[in-house]
């Protein structure tokens, strides 16, 4: 039904209602399942986004697809909020809580067209939801994070399957490291593992540096290049000529009157030079920009000094210094310089970094990975966060479930029997939603070129067995223990995966009215 607007609405607005509006959303948040299923797992494939300018993507990482992509439906665009939701509360698994997603509605679609109602549906996907978030605690495996092995297998198998699979054991040790460097409490602030890429060499040549990197270049070429027991003066505030107001007048009279505004302006840099001097400092990073005339000067006095740096790594600095950013003339103090132990520039192929490393307050790394493009550096990073993430939630969480597939089946199967406790309509409804969770096996074997129904017989008898860990490995294509085949992932993301899978398909499924609106602004375009 469109256009049905009985006077209310404009009479150019669209609408669509009922099932028709139904229907679209389910039918576009498919296609984007679709879209991502090839992907799923160790041999998922790779898509390439271009964009209108020819710039392109080459990724494997669901979220990083589904954001890239033009996504016009919107319908299909509440999928890709799934992803991010996934993306930032765990950092993996987007790929499969995007094909459950999908595989929920479709299975709703089949309901709704033998007449069960929406609310019927969403109402016993969330019984389904309570009673899979139990069998997942039950089945998961509680460990000791401090298990070297068991945090290297997860991360091996979060980059299976991606740009990084090349290089895994090596990264794994890599990334392992640096957690166990700035982890507290169980936990790792995503800011204390910093990642800087350079182009050239392979992957393999990555490394981690007990420290902070910036890939920056010293204000002034005279400036020394390597300084021990630094002490580092953290700025935001330019060391510049002052910059006006937009709406300040400048009444200069005369070429006199010139020359002296200038001279005031040199004079006044010329002061900040000397207190930065006064005060002992060795190394100046500065958030905003360094005037040449001031980094000459610094240069004389043997400082070394880095403009235009990131806020993000300003906030580092200010993290592992403990001393505060300073964001004004008066507070250029003794006391607000930091004890770094050693600052050198390094120059790698044609660029320079600055290594910083030895800090007092508290720790940060980086993992400098190394990639013969930028396209495969960024992709490898992204492999990265994702095995960061999936370490980080079980540091939180400290349990781990089996993966290829085996704990989707195995809910899949203790699902469909508790769907047999009840009876007509939520029977049926409990039923599909178990049988939905079959996808993630499915798929894995069908994008490992294994045969789907001998996997499946064969999982179907091992699980009846009581053999609940069993799964399929997708490089041998044998049904086993996945725990002892070493593919394991954390009870968090698969948790969070089923979660945002059953309320974004009860979300489309309870709108029943597509209507043109006036323009929403983003913050609240969820609300119900
Ligand atoms: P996601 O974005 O959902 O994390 P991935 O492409 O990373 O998607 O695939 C994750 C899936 O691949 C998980 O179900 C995981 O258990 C499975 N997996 C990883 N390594 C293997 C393997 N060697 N054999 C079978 N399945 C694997
Ligand atoms: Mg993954």
């Amino acid at each position: 039904m469109t256009n049905q607007n009985n006077n209310v609405l404009d009479e150019n607005s669209t609408r669509t209602s009922g099932s028709t509006a139904l229907n679209s959303n389910i039918s576009a948040a498919i296609a984007v399942a679709d879209i991502v299923k090839t992907t799923l797992g160790p041999m998922g494939m790779d898509k390439m986004l271009i964009d209108s300018y020819g710039n392109c993507v080459i990724t494997n990482d669901g979220v990083k697809i589904l954001q890239e992509m033009d996504i016009e439906h919107p319908g299909a665009k509440l999928l890709v909020g799934v992803a991010k939701t996934q993306e930032s509360e765990v950092g993996d698994g987007t790929t499969s809580a995007v094909i459950l997603s999908g595989e929920l509605l479709s299975a709703a679609r089949t309901l709704v067209n033998r007449k069960i109602h929406p609310t019927a549906i969403t109402r016993s996907y969330k019984v389904g939801l309570d009673k899979a978030i139990s069998i997942l605690e039950n089945e998961s495996v509680v460990i000791n994070p401090k298990n070297k092995k068991l945090i290297l297998d997860i991360c091996n198998t979060a980059m299976t399957g991606k740009i990084a699979e090349f290089s895994k054991e090596t990264l794994s040790v890599m990334i392992y490291d640096a957690i166990m460097k700035v982890v507290e409490d169980d936990n790792i602030s995503s800011n204390k593992i910093k990642i800087q890429k350079s182009v050239g060499g392979d992957i393999s040549d990555s490394y981690l540096v007990d420290g902070i990197v910036l890939d920056k270049n010293p204000a002034n070429v005279n400036m020394p290049a390597v300084i021990s027991n630094a002490k580092v003066l953290v700025c935001d505030f330019a060391l510049e000529v002052r910059e006006l107001d937009n709406d300040a007048k400048l009444n200069i009279g005369s070429v006199v009157e010139y020359e002296k505004f200038l001279e005031n302006e040199q004079k006044y840099l010329l002061s900040i030079v000397n207190k930065i001097c006064e005060i002992g400092t060795s190394v100046v990073i500065c958030q905003k920009g360094i005037d040449d005339n001031v980094a000459y000067h610094l240069a004389k006095q043997g400082i070394l000094a880095i403009r235009r740096t990131r806020k993000s790594d300003i906030e580092r600095l200010n993290l592992v210094t403990g001393k505060k950013v300073i964001n004004n003339l008066e507070d250029i103090e003794k006391s607000n310089l930091g004890n770094v132990k050693s600052v050198k520039v390094i120059k790698i192929l044609k660029e320079n970094y600055i290594f910083m490393e030895g800090f007092e307050s508290s720790n940060c790394v980086t993992l400098f990975l190394k990639g013969s493009t930028e396209h495969v550096l960024d992709e490898l990073e992204r492999a990265i966060d994702d095995s960061i993430g999936d370490v980080n939630s079980v540091l939180k969480s400290k349990k781990i479930v089996a993966g290829g597939g085996a704990i989707e089946f195995e809910l899949s199967r203790q699902l469909t029997d508790f769907s047999k406790t009840f009876i007509g309509k939520e029977q049926l409804i409990l039923e599909a939603y178990a049988k939905s969770f079959l996808v993630i096996p499915k798929v894995l074997c069908e994008n490992s070129g294994f045969d789907e129904i001998d996997t499946i017989s064969e999982l179907t008898a091992l699980h009846e067995k009581g053999k609940s860990k069993s799964g399929l490995n997708c490089f041998s294509g044998v049904v086993n223990d996945t725990l002892k085949e070493k593919i394991v992932e954390p009870i968090n993301v698969k948790m969070q995966a089923i979660k945002s899978a059953t309320e974004i398909s009860s979300m489309i499924l309870r709108i029943d009215d597509v209507i043109a609106a006036k323009q929403i602004s983003e913050t609240n375009s969820s609300e119900n």
